[in-house]
């Protein structure tokens, strides 16, 4: 009898529209499984359930989240996603930009680059980060990031791209270090490495220029091969053949080397170019290849480029080249090129 008055009293409510609604919670999106980005990042994780402390690792790069705050960690830079990070039972979530500004800048897309071939003409690949220590290269003016940050960051990206398709990589400097010029050339000389890949950022007193720029040596002149650093560079590279005592392998090794120099830095050169070109969001300036006689490239005895990333001095570019999601595109554009010119 209760029971049945119960039932006609909760009927009277419903009807009534007075009956106690269940209240459905302004429903916030729980967002993205974490484990689904980490896994297609590559990315290990672990998630600890008593200090709720999220530790992603890459390849010795560590980055930090907390359950319940949007701010994520990225080695010791910290960055603001647009909602926490949640968690429902054991399942972690993240906010949609979660994606852009942590894991693709932190872990790899490897978006489609291709592996070298084992007929490849690149082995081995020396990435030179241009500036460091207390040559901060190209000012940021709006005192952010300066061009030793920017490019050392590109290159660490770079790295890993490159190896994954089965290069060996030397890095000038993996350090907020001095490097001298000549020493970075030295680096090159001694490594056996086919290519020299510098990489900058550049400025102009007009802030419209903007956009990238592969540098490159058109050819090896009488007075750059009577260049000390050239010479002593030549050295060291002959002996690494065992060839510095035998004059006549000396020069057909030397001539060898200006000629392939010439001709495939060109080849390099327009690959990066294309791969920028094809990338959205990069933006090429001109034909995006411009004779140089830079230091660093001149005194090098493989092909070498030079790539001005983008002009500080311009708004665009700037707002471009301090973002992590940029840098990582930019690592990708520079590998394609690389990977292109390598199988070719
Ligand atoms: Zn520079």
């Amino acid at each position: 009898m209760i029971a049945r008055l119960l039932t006609l009293m909760a009927l009277i409510m419903v009807i009534s529209g007075c009956a106690v609604r269940t209240t459905v919670a302004p429903t916030m999106p729980m967002g993205i499984p974490l484990a689904d980005l980490c896994e297609r990042y590559h990315v290990n994780w672990q998630w600890d359930p008593i200090t709720q402390e999220i530790i992603m690792e890459y390849r010795g790069n560590k980055s930090k989240a907390l359950v319940g705050s949007s701010t994520v960690l990225i080695g010791k830079r910290p960055i603001t996603l647009s909602a926490p990070v949640r968690r429902a039972n054991s399942t972690i979530y993240v906010p949609d930009d979660f994606e852009t500004k942590v894991l693709a800048p932190f872990g790899l897309p490897i978006a489609g680059l291709p592996s070298i071939e084992s007929s490849s003409r690149v082995h081995t690949v020396v990435i030179d980060a241009g500036h460091g220590g207390k040559d901060r290269g190209t000012m940021s003016p709006y005192k952010d990031m300066d061009e030793k940050e920017i490019v050392l960051d590109v290159a660490r990206r770079l790295k890993p791209l490159l190896e994954d398709a089965g290069i060996k990589v030397i890095m000038t400097r993996d350090t907020d270090d001095f490097i001298s010029l000549p020493e970075r050339t030295i680096i090159a000389a001694k490594s056996g490495a086919d290519l020299f890949v510098s990489i900058h950022v550049n400025s102009n007193e007009n802030r419209r220029v903007k956009g990238l720029l592969v540098y490159y040596l058109d050819k090896v002149r009488q007075r750059d091969l009577s260049e000390d650093q050239r010479k002593e560079n030549a050295y060291i590279y002959l002996k690494s053949l065992k060839a510095e005592n035998s004059p006549v392998l000396q020069s057909i090794v030397t001539d060898m080397m200006d000629t392939v120099k010439t001709v495939q830095t060109r080849q390099l050169a327009r690959d990066i170019v294309k791969a920028a070109r094809s990338e959205p969001g990069v933006f090429v300036r001109g034909n995006g290849m411009r004779l140089c006689h830079f230091y660093v490239v001149r005194n090098t005895l493989i092909p070498a480029v030079l790539i001005e990333t983008g002009f500080l001095s311009n708004r665009q570019d700037h707002n471009k080249l301090v973002s992590s999601f940029y840098r990582q595109k930019l690592a990708e554009v520079i590998a394609r090129g690389i990977l292109d010119y390598a199988n070719e």
